[in-house]
């Protein structure tokens, strides 16, 4: 059983046990084909894509969904917590909350490790670092700035006004 298989049941069965969603078709959720969104996605940690055809106005359902897709770098130890919540996240769409109104947001709160949104931003930056072929080093203060491109003289530090230099991010 992959990792992701394994956290998508636990998940799936914690949102047995809320009440307020307890109600709909949880079971079906183990039925959504989960996949892995591109290795160098940043901005985008999690989707779910509906069948081609379905509306968003209608009632939906998990037989609606054509896949989930999860940012693999999230299924490590590491990001266990948020992975879990991406996952009640996208698992949320799939049962019909199609949009990140009110009530979407009433319901995400009830997860019980809610918190753990809250790593959305960090993972977001790793994402970014690990992404970064450059670090742009001021001389003066050695403060880093990651960066994907050279800066190739153009930029000064904020404090020392001395040019920055850059240096390979291996
Ligand atoms: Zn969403
Ligand atoms: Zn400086």
């Amino acid at each position: 059983m992959s990792q992701l298989d394994e956290w998508s049941s636990e998940v799936i069965s914690v949102m047995a046990e809320i009440p307020e969603i307890s109600h709909l078709n949880v079971a079906e959720l183990h039925n959504v084909p989960l996949g892995l969104l591109r290795r160098n996605a940043t901005r985008l940690h999690a989707i779910c894509r509906y069948k081609k055809g379905v509306k968003k106005t209608q009632s939906l359902g998990p037989t609606d969904v054509r896949c989930i897709d999860i940012h693999p770098e999230s299924l490590t130890p590491d990001w266990e917590r948020y992975a879990r919540f991406l996952l009640y996240h996208e698992y949320l769409h799939a049962l019909g909350y199609s949009n990140h109104g009110k009530e979407f947001r009433r319901i995400e709160a009830l997860w019980p490790d809610y918190s753990a949104n809250e790593l959305g931003k960090s993972f977001s930056k790793m994402l970014l670092e690990k992404r970064a072929k450059w670090f742009w080093l001021c001389p003066s203060c050695e403060r880093r700035h990651l960066r994907s491109r050279r800066g190739n003289g153009r930029y000064r530090c904020r404090e020392c006004r001395v040019v920055l230099k850059d240096i390979p991010n291996f």
